[in-house]
């Protein structure tokens, strides 16, 4: 079959900070309405400025808002896909990258890939808002490949390794979580190195009422959202370690990679070290890897999509490291069902109180799976592409034309 071009790319938004309409949700899926558990007093690096502690949103965190980017075949198939980046990436793919995409063949994915990071390097910083850019291009082009040849991007990707993806749950209640199938529950530290001892303490009596909620082998988990610094990681990791503690995760900044590595040689035996969702580029992951944590967590949507994340995943097997991506959805699903080195997945809760199952990206994508008894089958995967459809009746803007 000979196979078409690529004709056109678009790029829309929703929400954020110059949006209309805000708080919906969508690949932005911090741009929440208000009484969320994900902007309730969650501890970040602004933590220790008392007038940003309480929300995440009073410093800016759902500024940018969600960035689509669509393209059109020669032969009238669309693809899209959705991630982080808002009326910028916008400017970035109409204005910049566009040139690198139309005309090339639908398979043209690798060399598009390439092109797009190094025209990008000069004002990229080998990451932040422009890698999420690339990288929602990049899922576009997969899920444009997928639909013109009918084929889930799994299969493209060399075939599932598994019939199932197992999930635990990030959200405010592992309680929940279990009722609902999954197989852990991470929360978010609400404390900080800022808080001294009593915020310790504070967090011991978290895990310590989770604990006896949901009995001794569900997985429990901290994210900490870059909060901290050695020792307050390394004392929190001691004392909760007595309520089996799986893993910390993401104790410091992405730069911090020295930090990392003596986290991972000071926390207590069985613990484990995680990070990646804000690492942007394949070198810092190589880098990360070295540091010996245990689990690298990319988020397809902002380390350079798929074609990236293909690439972490080796630098992460050949260690014998897990990859875990950060949430995303059906973009990290059709990924991690082909890695042998990912046995289980995230699932981001976005409902208000998480107490039931939203879609992560709701209400941007149209058919997004999500677990079912904390699982999703590999027969759920089989539609073309990436298997969502932009919803429509969305107000999407598009600021820029090329
Ligand atoms: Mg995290």
């Amino acid at each position: 079959m000979s196979l078409p071009t690529i004709k056109h790319v678009r790029a829309f938004f929703m929400g954020g900070a110059t949006a209309k309409n805000k708080g919906q949700g969508g690949g932005d899926y911090h741009d929440q309405g208000g009484g969320h558990w994900i902007d309730d007093h969650i501890a970040t690096p602004m933590s220790k400025y008392k007038e940003y502690e309480q929300s995440r949103q009073s410093f800016g965190i759902n500024v940018l808002g969600t960035l689509v980017v669509e393209v059109e075949a020669s032969d009238g198939t669309t693809g899209f896909a959705i991630s982080t980046a808002g009326e910028i990436g916008c400017f970035i793919v109409e204005n910049h990258l566009s040139r690198f995409i139309e005309g090339k063949r639908v398979d043209d994915i690798k060399l598009i890939h390439d092109q797009m990071i190094n025209s990008t390097h000069y004002y990229s910083g080998g990451g932040g808002v422009v890698m999420n850019t690339i990288s929602c291009v990049d899922l576009a082009l997969w899920d444009l490949f997928g639909k013109v040849l009918g084929q889930p991007v799994y299969s493209l990707l060399g075939g599932a390794v598994r019939d199932e993806i197992k999930f635990y749950a990030t959200g405010s209640r592992p309680d929940l979580a279990k009722e609902m199938g999954f197989i852990g529950g991470k929360m978010p530290t609400q404390w900080g190195p800022h808080d001294g001892d009593a915020g310790i303490r504070r967090e011991v009596e978290r895990i310590k009422d989770m604990r006896e909620k949901v009995g001794p082998d569900f997985w429990l988990m901290w994210d900490c959202w870059m909060s901290q610094d050695v020792n307050y990681a390394v004392k929190l990791a001691h004392a909760c370690a007595p309520y089996n503690l799986k893993w910390i995760e993401e104790s410091f900044p992405a730069a911090q990679y020295d930090n990392y590595a003596e986290l991972k040689r000071q926390v207590p035996a069985g613990v484990m070290v995680s990070t990646g969702e804000h690492h942007g580029n394949l070198a810092a992951f190589r880098t990360l890897s070295e540091t010996g944590i245990d689990i690298m967590q990319p988020d397809v949507g902002w380390c350079g999509g798929i074609t990236t994340l293909l690439e972490i995943a080796a630098i992460a097997k050949s260690r014998g490291q897990l990859v875990v991506p950060h949430g995303s959805s059906v973009y990290s699903h059709h990924a991690v069902i082909t890695f042998t080195n990912t046995p289980f997945s995230e699932f981001l809760m976005t409902s208000p109180k998480a107490d039931t199952i939203r879609p992560q990206f709701d209400p941007i994508l149209l058919g997004e799976p999500v677990p079912e008894n904390g699982r999703i089958s590999k027969e759920t995967l089989t539609k073309p592409g990436f298997g969502v459809e932009l919803n429509r009746d969305i107000a999407l803007e598009r600021p820029y034309t090329h």
